[in-house]
Parts: C-alpha cells; sequence; structure tokens
C-alpha cells in the first residue's frame, strides 16, 4: 500500500512492532507522514485508508457526533449508516468512518448537527 499523502510505499507491521504489544493485527505505516492504518486481524486488509494524527482527530470527532445517533437507538445502527449514505451522497462501501479524508469527516459532523437541529456548536 502506499501512503495517500505522500505516495511512498508504507511498511508493513505487526502490532507487537507497532504498538509494543501484540494485538494480534498488523499496521501500515509512513513514517515521514506519521500516517497509519491497523488491518483485520492478522491479515494484510487494512480497516480503512491510512490517516495522519490530524485525520485520525477528524475521524475521532466524527464518530463521536454519529455513533450517539444509533448507540441512543434514536435510529438502529444499520438506519444510521444509510442516512450517512444519503445525507453525503456516498454508497454503502464508502459510508465508513475509517475510509473518511478531513473534509468528509467536517461535512458528516455538520450533517448530523443538521440532523439533531443543533446550531452553532
Ligand atoms: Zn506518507
Amino acid at each position: 500500500m502506499n501512503c495517500p499523502y505522500c505516495d511512498k510505499q508504507a511498511v508493513f507491521l505487526t502490532s507487537k512492532e507497532f504498538y509494543g504489544r501484540d494485538y494480534g493485527s498488523n499496521v501500515y505505516l509512513c513514517r515521514p507522514c506519521d500516517a497509519y492504518v491497523g488491518t483485520h486481524g492478522n491479515t494484510k486488509n487494512p480497516l480503512g485508508t491510512m490517516a495522519t494524527p490530524e485525520v485520525r482527530r477528524w475521524r475521532k470527532a466524527a464518530h463521536s457526533i454519529f455513533d450517539p445517533l444509533w448507540r441512543s437507538r434514536e435510529m438502529s445502527r444499520s438506519t444510521a449508516y444509510r442516512w450517512m449514505q444519503e445525507a453525503m451522497g456516498l454508497s454503502s462501501k464508502e459510508a465508513h468512518i475509517a475510509l473518511f479524508d478531513e473534509e468528509q469527516c467536517k461535512q458528516l459532523i455538520e450533517k448530523v448537527k443538521e440532523q439533531r437541529g443543533i446550531k452553532h456548536v
């Protein structure tokens, strides 16, 4: 996998090498960009796209505003994700915060605020 920010080849590491602890998974890392993504268990399949510290912060912010939509049982998880697809014009494959860049995170945060009628937060 190439780093989406600098286009150099990412380093493939075990979680033990990366975190100093074995989580039974692996990590793609670009050291110059400090961008990384974990894998599904002990495979080479990434969980999303590589993220810089800035993008990781935005994804976390997006999750913390989006997840309560379904965690609070206002809607089911699948309804919440379908709503996200429609609100953002994404396919079901694309509608995952783990794949989002900074702009998409910001867009989702705005849409959720609109949905919940929260203004100027
Ligand atoms: Zn890079």
